[in-house]
């Protein structure tokens, strides 16, 4: 069963070139790849990861930045394959920030001897499949080369960092980075003068954090966005004995709902009701904690309609109250694109922000970025002397992190230029002449780790198939990857996630095609369709 690594062609003179054979190569060491990694161990395969940082988490290894943490429940957050994990640890917080996040997940890599077969520091920078002896070759950048039957991409959705090519950065004097790639020694705020570029969910964590320490922020946003409080807090230990008795309600509830979260909608609709009681549970929903206002909301506040403009509206005024100058608050204020049609950031004291005298805000829809110069940012209005800027500018996501690796296919054919109209794939496991590689960070629902849990059993239980019928090879057929991609294309369109230019459909990256990059089923019908797939003895996919 080909447990043990080896290693062939040993050549050159002063250097041993080595390639390490495996039967599986797992690309990344976060949430989805250390479980890959647990579950195809326990298969009896012989398992390496590739890993480009120097330890375990993926996302909460990278996203150091100040504020960073889960706007999911932490208790909904953690593995559930193993009880006596769930039992050993204790989640500090409702919404638990990076470091716990980071320490968790190292937490589980050593309680399951998972490092032993995960190399650090290495970025892979290809991957090419040999027809002739039906394996991936897989390079990393500093020159180490592995093979293995199987290749599995637990990459991330939101991995492939996108700073705008803004000219002048490179003359920029001061120090600059983004949040994706946050130094481990952190950045050195205090008393400087700091821009921040960029609003979304990353952004609003983080200048809300910095907010209190540097000497003068100056936040450049392009589009207000619709924030909601998070509401987080310390959890008691009474509280805590009840979320390890319950945690297999917990779990349940989550896999009943669209997007992998303990949040159920409201049946009603926001429009049957009487405004008093329609207003009565905004409100009352407002201040609970969490994502409970978006996804416990009446149904077809998450629907393009007239109900979710109400609810926008409602948001609107919330953040109207909390600014005190009305001109801030106006432009703090989004009008251009759907509630709920943008992940929600959830927030701790963000728009009170906007009330110190050290914090500027910078419309650059107004008048927009024209270049970084070596002092500072300069706009199409004024320029702005600064320390430091911070990149809060988001993903090239899902297809980014494939793209930047050197991905070749049956006939050297890349998946970047398969993908180039958008992505091509059958339920974003794998992709018609890509035999073995499973692109599990594109076939992700919601919530991450509930939503990663299935799809990795669902991988495992297909390489387990694979072997035991004593196949080589499985591949998407071109006709279901076809209906596929027409599915996705044709019933992604009119979803809400759809409607503004976000990552979810490629709009935030210039010249990325115009795309839903992730199922438009919810997660429920997708591990049905899964499970329905795999009873069917692998129903549209070619096993030779
Ligand atoms: P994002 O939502 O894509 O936001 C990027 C921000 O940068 C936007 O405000 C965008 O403006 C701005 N931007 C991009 N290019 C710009 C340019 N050329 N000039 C000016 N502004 C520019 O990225 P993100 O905030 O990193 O969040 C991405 C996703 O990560 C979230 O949707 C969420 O799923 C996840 N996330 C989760 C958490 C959590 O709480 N667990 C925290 C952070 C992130 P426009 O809107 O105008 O494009």
């Amino acid at each position: 069963m080909g447990t043990s690594r080896q290693q062939s062609s040993i050549v050159g003179t002063d250097m041993i070139d080595e390639t390490e054979q495996y039967d599986a190569i797992v690309i990344g060491a976060g949430v989805t790849g250390l479980y890959q990694l647990y579950r195809l161990r326990e298969l009896g395969l012989s398992v390496r990861v590739l890993e480009e940082g120097g330890g375990v988490g993926g996302t909460w290894y990278w996203n150091r930045y100040p504020g960073a943490r889960f706007d999911s429940e932490s208790y909904t957050y953690g593995y559930s394959f193993s009880e006596e994990l769930l039992q050993e640890w204790d989640w500090k917080e409702h919404f638990s920030g990076q470091p716990e996040n980071e320490r968790y997940l190292n937490y589980v890599a050593d309680k399951f001897d998972l490092r032993r077969d995960i190399q650090f520091n290495a970025r892979v920078s290809s991957a090419v499949y040999d027809e002739r002896k039906n394996c991936w070759q897989v390079q990393t950048e500093d020159g180490r080369r592995a093979e293995a039957q199987f290749l599995i991409t637990a990459v991330g959705l939101l991995s492939a960092g996108y700073v705008p090519d803004f000219a002048g950065l490179d003359s920029f004097q001061g120090d600059w980075c983004h949040t994706g790639r946050w130094p481990k020694a952190g950045m050195d705020l205090a008393g400087k003068r700091v821009g921040v570029i960029g609003t979304g969910a990353t952004g609003v964590q983080l200048i809300t954090e910095i907010a209190k320490e540097v000497a003068h922020l100056t936040v450049f946003q392009r589009t207000a966005n619709y924030c909601a409080p998070l509401r987080n807090g310390p959890i008691d230990p009474e509280t805590q004995r009840e979320i390890k008795a319950s945690y297999p309600e917990i779990f349940k509830k989550c896999s009943e709902t669209a997007g992998s979260f303990m949040h159920k909608f409201d049946p009603r609709s926001a429009l049957e009701v009487s405004p008093e009681e329609r207003l009565a549970q905004y409100e009352r929903l407002w201040a609970e904690p969490g994502f409970k206002k978006w996804l416990a909301n009446f149904h077809d506040v998450m629907v393009p309609g007239a109900a979710n403009e109400d609810y926008a509206e409602f948001v609107r005024n919330k953040i109207r109250e909390r600014v005190n100058d009305p001109v801030v608050a106006e432009k703090l204020v989004p009008k251009d694109h759907m509630f709920g049609s943008k992940r929600l950031p959830c927030e701790s004291g963000y728009y009170e922000v906007y009330n110190r005298d050290n914090v500027l805000l910078v419309d650059v829809r107004e008048a927009p970025i024209e270049r970084i110069t070596p002092t500072g940012v300069k706009t199409a209005a004024a320029e702005y002397e600064l320390d430091v800027i911070i990149f809060a500018t988001g993903y090239d996501a899902v297809t980014g992190s494939l793209n930047r690796m050197d991905i070749h296919g049956e006939g050297g054919q890349t998946l970047k230029d398969k993908f180039a109209k958008g992505p091509r794939t059958y339920m974003g496991i794998q992709s018609a002449g890509f035999p073995n590689l499973f692109t599990i960070n594109a076939a992700s629902v919601g919530n991450f780790v509930r939503a990663a849990e299935p799809l990795v059993e669902w991988v495992t239980e297909c390489i387990s198939y694979v072997r035991d019928h004593e196949f080589t090879r499985i591949a998407a057929s071109p006709q279901a990857e076809e209906a596929w991609t027409k599915h996705v294309n044709e019933d992604g369109t009119n979803i809400l996630r759809s409607q503004a230019d976000s990552w979810f459909v490629g709009a935030n990256i210039p010249g990325k095609a115009r795309a839903l990059l992730t199922s438009p089923d919810s997660a429920p019908v997708m591990r049905a369709k899964r499970a329905e797939v795999a009873a069917n003895g692998y129903e549209g996919f070619l096993l030779e």
